[in-house]
């Protein structure tokens, strides 16, 4: 299946969720989950019951759109996470996080991760002293990511790492001279949006 390109706001509605896909327009009273917090084309309160498989699926949906990756992307990922030591579940969530489009996003270098997406997908961050053009590339514990020269040029990502944003997860570290650092791999308590990964298993499972 190809990446979703259609009205980001009708992907909430119908997932029930926010998946925080417009910036922050998400985090204020014109998001589209405050004022039609139902499916689209469905009146409010007529949502019809899942199945068990329907419930499954509709969970690795959401996280999958999320993080804005296709649907091979994603079982791969999970395939990646099966074997892994330790569970599937969180280590597949550990992956996703460890994106380099994800990093830009969670240290707040980009509205969205589809905004940090197109930032890496053009060069404007080093990995390593690196140049790193790959959104999926995973950091490890210890990398170092920092803007290009070309990045350095770019005026909205310099505005954003001036602004006061919300905390830096734990795994990630953010230092004066604008670097970011990989403290940790990424754990399941370091996730912030709620997830229950147990029925992505499960689906992946049948
Ligand atoms: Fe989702 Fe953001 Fe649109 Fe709200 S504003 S519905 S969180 S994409």
């Amino acid at each position: 299946m190809s990446r979703y390109t259609d009205a980001k706001c009708r992907l909430c509605r119908r997932h029930g969720s926010k998946l925080f896909l417009k910036g922050p327009r998400c985090y204020t009273d014109k998001c589209a989950m405050e004022k039609r917090p139902f499916p689209p084309g469905v009146h409010k309160g007529s949502r019809r019951r899942l199945s068990s498989y329907g419930i499954q699926l509709k969970e690795k949906q959401r996280v999958r759109f999320m993080y804005g990756i296709t649907e091979n992307q994603f079982k791969n990922y999970f395939e990646k996470a099966s074997r892994l030591p330790g569970v599937t579940g969180e280590n597949l969530l550990s992956l996703l996080e460890r994106r380099l489009d994800n990093v830009v996003f969670r240290v707040g270098w980009a509205d969205s991760r589809a905004d940090a997406r197109q930032m890496v997908l053009h060069g404007h961050f080093l990995v390593n002293g690196r140049k790193v053009d790959i959104p999926s590339y995973l950091v490890d514990e210890g990398d170092v990511v920092e803007l290009s020269s070309r990045g350095e040029k770019h005026k909205k990502i310099k505005e954003l790492m001036e602004e006061e944003r919300t905390p830096t997860p734990a795994w990630l570290g953010v230092s004066e001279d604008g670097k970011a650092t990989i403290l940790r791999e990424p754990q399941r308590e370091d996730i912030d949006y709620a997830v229950e990964e147990q029925l992505i298993v499960e689906f992946y499972s049948k």
